[in-house]
Formats: C-alpha cells, structure tokens, sequence
C-alpha cells in the first residue's frame, strides 16, 4: 500500500462512508492516517492515589473534597490548594499563581489530574498539575475493559455519521500493517525535530496510532500538534511577507501635532494610548505597510488611538517632488478653514461590525476633526453622509451614493467611516494609506482580506507628476557597483550562480549596506496574483539587485526585470551578469522605462493596517490566528473607572434588584435590559425557548415595573433611521431603560448608562457577557451588571461566578479554556484549528516555538523552494491565505 493510494483502492466503503470521509477530507490512505485519535483509554495509565512515590509524573483521577484559595506563606504568591481524593487515599494539591482555579472547580467536582508528584514537609502533593474536569471516575485499572490484554492503549477516534472510532482504528492498522507509512516523507525538517526532541513522522504516525505506552503516545500528540501549529504559522508569517512586499505609504511622525490635536480632548490620554500611538505611528515611517491587532479591553479607548493616528495620516500629503528634487511631503495642521476644499491628501477608511457603531464613530470623528479642514464621510447599507455640509458647515448632510463614490475617488474625503458597505468594489479610493478595523474578530477574514485589498495594485495612485530622476539612488548605487567589482575581481569569471550570491552577500556586509534576501514580489495577470519573483537582494530596501551568470544579457531580461519592478513598489534593479569574461551592470529603471511602454501608471502601494480587537482570547491563541499581525497591547484603562458589580441573580430576588435600579434610575442613570430574542416565540410551536423577548418584556417593565420612566426598544430587525433614532434618544437621556438584544454588545458609548441587565445571561458566552458588561463601563459612576438567570447547571452557575469575580478579559478567556474546553472557545473551530492543535493552544512554549521555527525557515527560504513537502502541505491542507 502506498499513502498517496485513495482509499477505495483498498477498503470497500459504503456511500455513507464515502460521504463523511470527504466531509472529513480524507482521500488518501496519507489522510486516514493523519486522522489522530482524540484520547485514548487512558483509564489504563490512572494510578490509585495510594501507589504515589515522588518525583513521579503521574495521572490520578477523584474528587475535590476541599479547595481555597490562599497566599503562600512567606512569599505573598497567590496559590489554590485542594485535596483529592480517591478509593485508595487522598493527595493534596497545589497550583501556584492560579487563584482562579479555586473559582472554577467547586468542591466535590471529579477531575483528572496530571503532574509531578513533589515533597514537601506537610507531605507529597501535586504541584501545578494540569487539571481536567470529568463527568464520572474512571473504571480504575480495569485494563479488562480493552480486551486485547494489558499495555494495549486503544487508541479512541472522533465519531462521525458511518464511521465508528472502531472503523478507523480497524482501518488504519490495515494501512499500517500494508506498508502505508513507509514512503510518507516528513514534511517538518529534521532540524526542527532534533531541537524541540519531537519524533520523526514515521515514529509518530505509530506512536499515535500503535502506542506502547502512554509517553509514546504523548510524543506523537506533541508532535502533530506542534506540526498544526507551525504550519498555520509559515501560512501567516507567508501572508505577512507577501502583503510588506507591497509599498506603504510613508506617513511622518510629527509628534508635537499628534499631542495638540490630543489636547483638545476633555481627558488626557493614558500612558497605554500614548504607547500604542507612538508605536504606530512608528510603523508608518517605515517605508513597509504596517500589520498590527490593537488589543485592549472593552473601554480601554481603543478609539482615542485610532483617532490620533488617523490625524497623523488624513494631514499628511502624498509624496510630492519639491524644488530641491528630493521626495517631500505638505503637512497640514493648521486649523485654516479656507483650506478645507484643498483636497488630496492621504485617505482613511475605519470600518465597524454595526451601523450603530458607525454611525457612532462618524459623530466622534466629527468632533475629533471639525476644526481641521477634512471632510468625513459615512457609508453604511442605508446612505451616505457627509460632514460637513455644504450649506451648514457644523452638521452632517446626507449625500447620494454616486457622489460619495466621486469624493473618496478623487480624494475630497479624507476620512471615510463605515459597516462592510466600505469593502464593495465600486468604492475606490484616490490614496488610501490606513485601514482601521474595529473589533475585528467581529468581521470575516475574507473581509479584512478585501478591504485591505482596496490599496492593492489595482488602486491608481498618480504619481505622475512625480517625474522620477534617472539617477535617483546615484551613492547607493556607486557602492553597490563597487562591491559588484569586487567579486568579480576576487572570484573571475566562470562560476554558478550561487557561488555569486554568497560573495556577493559577504561583501554587502563588509560594505555596511544593509540587503535583504526574502523581498517578495507578486507577479499579477489581469489582476490577479500568479507568482512571486524574490529578488536575489534588495539593498536598503530600495535598490533590486538580480544576479546572472549568463554568456550575455540581453532585452529580454532587462524587460522581464522591468515587469517585475512594475509590481514592486521599488523603482531601481540593477541587472548584474558575471560573464565569462567581463562584469556588466544593466540599470532598469521603472519610472522611465514606463513613460515608453505607456503601461498604466499605478503603483503597489497598500495600506497600513490597524485591527483592533477586544475579543478576549488567550494570548497563545492570538499569536496563531493572528501570526500575521504585530500586537500591541492596551493594557491600562482610563482612570477613575469603579469595577462594576456584578450579581447573579436568580428569579426570586427579581423585585429586589428592581428597587435598587429605581434608585439608581432617581439619581440620573440609565439602564440596558438585554434580552435573548426579539419577539416572542409562536406559542404553537413546541420546544420554543421560554426565555425573554424584547418587546414583550419592554411592555411589561415600562407598566409593570418603571411606569415613571420612559422604557425604549432596540434590536437588529428595526430600520438603521429607528436606530439611530432610539440611540440618539437614549444617549441624550430621553430614554431611561433601553430592552435591547445583544446589538449593543459591540462598542457602544452611552457613559451615564451604568446598569445592565442580562436576561437569559447562562445563554451569552464569557466573551460576549463582558462585552455587554463593558458598555456601562464608560464613565466615572459606580457601574452594575445583573445576571438574571434561572438554570441551575453547574456549569452556567461557574460560568456567571467567573463573571462576578473576574474583570479582566484575558482572565476570563482563559478561564473559558478551562471551564469548557479548548474547542469550545469562540473563533477556534472558525480558525480551522483542530481538537490536537488546541493543544498546543494550551502551551505557550509551543506556540512560540513553532511562531520561531516558521519565521527562521522563512528567513533562509522565503519561497520555500528547498521546502517542496512545506509547499505541498500548505496547498493540500488549503491553510486559509487571506491575502492572496
Ligand atoms: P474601546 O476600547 O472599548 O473601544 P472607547 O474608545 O469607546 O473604548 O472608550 C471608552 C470610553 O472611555 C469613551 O467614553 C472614551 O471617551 C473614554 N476614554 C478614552 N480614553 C480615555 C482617557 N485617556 N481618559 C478618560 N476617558 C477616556
Ligand atoms: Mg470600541
């Protein structure tokens, strides 16, 4: 048998059978037996807590009959510290650093535990074990259970519709015993494997499926889960390449302005903002686009950051040739008026999962920007807008579509705010230079993908006037001829290539000019991409240097060297041919070559990218769905702001909780009431979900319960003009309670609402239940959050504890890890991530080893042309490319 046979060559499969198997997108034998086992009747490797000896790694299973949290005597570190116990004894338990778990695992919770067995003076106990919580104790021992005999570790497979974990188990020691692993070459290279002691894929392949004993069958998970990750790793950090291959434009820092236009907000920023400003703005002076996730906890001012760099960009002009013949750019910070209509600046487009948000974005950004001359635009699915109006110069007029469209084409519009109606084709940009995505996590990839797409090269950017001196770059390329010279000087003529190169590179460092060898540059037809072209060096990042050695060089490579300078965003390659006999340099220079060819004048110039996210996710999680982009933390909120409390309320303390937001409601605050669902369910329909709709229960508050106040109603089926109606009302005050469903969860800003009210909250995910706690957040007052639930599930209950007890996202994220699971976190299973990649979710260590081994390998081989099997993985597992 051999792994690239399909299986129907060897198995008889049912159509069920061959239904699932492609859903599963296993074909070949090489597929089936890449499908691991998600456990294995591990109760075998369990030991009787009696039998513990130290320093032993063990696995027990039993129950939590006491734990507390504590600090440890002495050293102040917080630890959690339980007792478990078994048929045969009991073991303490010690997790340093890891308060939190205390919350998460009530007593009398059955786990599993595995670590080092330590000893100390009160006697053993297990220190910082990884901790599983598990619905039944397992049969001990008993390896009965598994037939076969003792030391058979069965593997147990993932179940789908025809295929039992014993089909698979059946089938893929067929393939083993038939020979199918034998030619399976290892895609991971043997370095990689040596460093991190992780078994070759052969090795593995049996380890998983055959183990002889538990260690085994751990190496082999460590392995492929270390392979999953690093994969999606070279995926990104490929994608990352591809996209700064690109131009960007360069925007100036200009500090002193950045702060005044700061100084007009009503608060100073916090030292985080100003960290997060500074770091960005330092991406846009590099000549590469920037691709950066800003993470900050719901209110921590996310926006403020991409107000100020939006500032930095929309004043800045494109690259304009001045007197002197170099590049130079216009700033413009005045707050002259008469100016305003003297368009063409850099562009901005800020995009947000709702048009609420939008909208709500649209109005700061009118405050933020008013006094400078820049017009702002919306587009949302409902309209277009302008501000400011032509014929009242304070207020935002609604405009048509077509004339929107005409503005931000010909630059007029330096800021556009919008919902997804921002990434359709018809809008183009004149110089768009920034794009801001607004809690991103909210927004497809393929999305993110488009909108940044916008600047590709598809965008004209004139820069025809901007008549490019022949002799741009006329030191850099006298030095680089020299060093040229001198290989060819010291080596002759007559050798390959490569040999070239490598001297080449030693005298570029001897010379102190900085090179890169990894530049990648896109081959486009008719739009789209169609290869890459990685240049043998790009010196300062501005010159191509292509090394031949070839009897002669002719027109046809200089022209191919042309074309590839045409998708670049670099204008000079110098074309060098170590002859036989003598050295020549041929200069290509794009800009000129152009004006001949009359090819249309565009460039490749894409934007600097700034997501922005306060999806709370582990950070080892965030290193791998986002591996393409730098992260930035916003690690401080604003001062002044109270914790909230938070209660979980069960049904029977409804009236009191409603007397103390009355009270609340008296001094001036406002309330959210977040309900499940928008309408009551049909009555008729059997099995609807009992749980509170919006309009039912707005009706029933506003006569039941606050007849004094004014109740309103917001959800997702209303018309954008009610919206924005109902919104207004609320954030003027007009309406004191607003019943809204989780549309509110998404930034945002009514400061004086300080009271929310989850109905249904056991349904909401951690995630999504912070960020609705996060919207009374936003001011100085006392904030509280009502979980109203009436289930009493442990795990609902554990959840909503977390919630009261914990305010920090991160925490909460990683406590959700915990609680339910690596494959239950929001995104994961979007991400394509499978149950053993989480895994090494879980590992940070991983994580970061595999991030490192990615970046290496693509350092020494950008295009993966020593790397056939990386190639050819990342094709068949089709790893999501999302900016291709
Ligand atoms: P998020 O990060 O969730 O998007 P926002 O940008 O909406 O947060 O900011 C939340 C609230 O905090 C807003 O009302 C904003 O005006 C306010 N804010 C932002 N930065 C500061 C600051 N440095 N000091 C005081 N308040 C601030
Ligand atoms: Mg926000």
């Amino acid at each position: 048998m051999h792994h690239a046979d399909l299986l129907e060559k060897h198995f008889r499969l049912t159509p069920q059978q061959k239904k699932s198997l492609a859903i599963l997108k296993i074909r070949t034998l090489g597929d089936l037996l890449y499908y691991l086992p998600s456990r294995y009747g591990e109760e075998t490797s369990l030991l009787p807590i009696s039998s513990l000896t130290k320093d032993a790694h063990v696995s027990v299973a039993g129950k939590i009959v006491s734990i507390k949290t504590a600090k440890a005597y002495r050293k102040k570190i917080p630890l959690t510290e339980a007792t478990v116990e078994d048929d045969t004894g009991t073991i303490r338990v010690v997790w340093f650093h890891q308060a939190y778990i205390a919350k998460t695992i009530p007593e009398g919770s059955l786990v599993r535990l595995t670590g080092k067995v330590t000893g100390g003076k009160r006697g053993n106990y297990l220190a910082n074990p990884h901790v599983e919580r598990i619905s039944d104790l397992p049969l001990g021992a008993d390896t009965s259970l598994w037939g076969e005999g003792a030391g058979d570790i069965l593997p147990v497979y993932p179940e789908t519709r025809a295929l039992s974990s014993r089909w698979f188990l059946h089938h893929i020691r067929r393939a083993v015993a038939g020979g199918a692993v034998e030619m399976m070459e290892d895609p991971l290279p043997e370095e990689i494997l040596t460093q991190y002691h992780l078994p070759k894929l052969k090795t593995a392949l049996i380890w998983a499926h055959m183990p002889q004993k538990k260690g085994d069958a751990e190496s082999a998970r460590k392995r492929f889960a270390f392979e999953e990750i690093f994969f999606i790793q070279i995926a990104r950090q490929k994608e990352r390449r591809a996209y700064q291959a690109h131009g960007a434009f360069t925007i100036p820092k200009r500090k002193k302005d950045v702060e005044t236009f700061l100084s007009r907000f009503p608060f100073a920023p916090t030292a985080a903002q100003m960290r997060a400003i500074e770091t960005i703005t330092s991406d846009f002076e590099k000549e590469k686009p920037m691709l950066r996730l800003l993470e900050g906890d719901v209110g921590s001012g996310k926006t403020l950051v991409a107000a100020a760099t939006a500032y930095a960009t929309v004043t800045t002009s494109p690259l304009k040739r001045s007197e002197d013949g170099t590049f130079g750019r216009s700033s413009l910070a005045s707050d002259d008026l008469a100016k305003r209509q003297s368009f063409g600046n850099l562009q901005i487009a800020y995009m947000a999962p709702t048009e609420i948000l939008a909208q709500q974005h649209f109005d700061s950004f009118i405050s933020y920007f008013s006094h400078l001359p820049i017009n702002i635009a919306l587009i949302t699915g409902s309209g277009c807008k302008k501000f400011p109006s032509k014929v009242s110069p304070d207020k935002a007029t609604d405009i048509s579509r077509a004339q929107f469209l005409k503005w931000v084409a010909n630059g007029e519009i330096a800021i556009v705010i919008g919902t997804h109606a921002l990434i359709q084709k018809t809008v183009k940009f004149k110089d768009l230079a920034y794009v801001i995505i607004d809690e991103q996590h909210r927004f497809g990839v393929m999305q993110r993908a488009k909108l940044v797409r916008r600047g590709d090269a598809e965008q004209t950017r004139n820069i025809a006037e901007a008549k490019i001196d022949p002799f741009i770059y006329k030191d850099l390329t006298y030095r680089i001829r020299n060093v040229l010279f001198n290989v060819k000087k010291e080596l002759g003529g007559g050798h390959k290539e490569i040999i070239y190169q490598k001297a080449v590179a030693i005298e570029l460092e001897k010379a102190s000019l900085s090179y890169s060898r990894e530049v990648q540059i896109p081959i486009m037809y008719q739009k789209k991409r169609v290869g890459t072209y990685t240049p043998d060096f790009v010196i300062d990042d501005k010159i191509i240097v292509e090394l031949k050695a070839l009897p002669f060089v002719g027109a046809q490579e200089k022209k191919q060297i042309w074309r590839y300078l045409r998708g670049s965003s670099y204008r000079l390659a110098l074309l060098a041919n170590f002859g036989p006999r003598e050295l020549t340099i041929d200069r290509v220079v794009y800009d000129t070559a152009r004006a001949s060819a009359s090819v249309p004048q565009s460039s490749a110039s894409v934007p600097h990218l700034l997501s922005m996210t306060a999806t709370p996710i582990p950070r080892t999680l965030a290193l791998t769905i986002y591996g393409d982009l730098d992260l930035t933390l916003l690690d401080e909120m604003p001062p002044g702001r109270k914790i909230p409390k938070t209660e979980v309320v069960i049904p029977a303390e409804r009236t009191r909780v409603y007397e103390e937001i009355t009270h609340e409601i008296a001094h001036g605050r406002q309330a959210y009431v977040i309900c499940p669902r928008i309408d009551e369910p049909d009555p008729n329909k059997i099995g609807a979900l009992q749980v509170k709709s919006v309009k039912a229960e707005a009706k029933r508050l506003q006569e039941k319960i606050f007849p004094k106040y004014k109740v309103g109603i917001l959800h997702g089926k209303m018309k954008p003009k009610e919206k924005d109606d109902v919104m207004g009302a609320f954030s003027h005050g007009d309406i004191d309670i607003l019943v809204a469903t989780s549309v509110v969860e998404v930034g945002v800003n009514v400061p004086n609402a300080t009271i929310i009210i989850i109905e249904g909250a056991e349904r909401f995910g951690l995630a999504q239940l912070h960020q609705l706690r996060g919207r009374v957040l936003r001011s100085t007052h006392q904030a509280y959050c009502y979980l109203f639930t009436d289930t009493e599930s442990g795990t609902s209950q554990k959840r909503l504890k977390a919630m009261k007890e914990s305010h920090s996202g991160f925490e909460l994220a990683e406590q959700d890890l915990l609680i339910r699971g690596a494959g239950e976190l929001s995104g994961a299973k979007q991400w394509g991530i499978s149950d053993i990649g989480m895994e090494a979710i879980k590992n940070i260590k991983m994580v970061e080893a595999a991030r490192t081994e990615a970046q290496k390998l693509l350092d020494t081989d950008p295009g993966l042309a020593h790397h056939p099997l990386i190639t050819a993985r990342l094709a068949s597992k089709n790893i999501a490319v999302h900016f291709e």
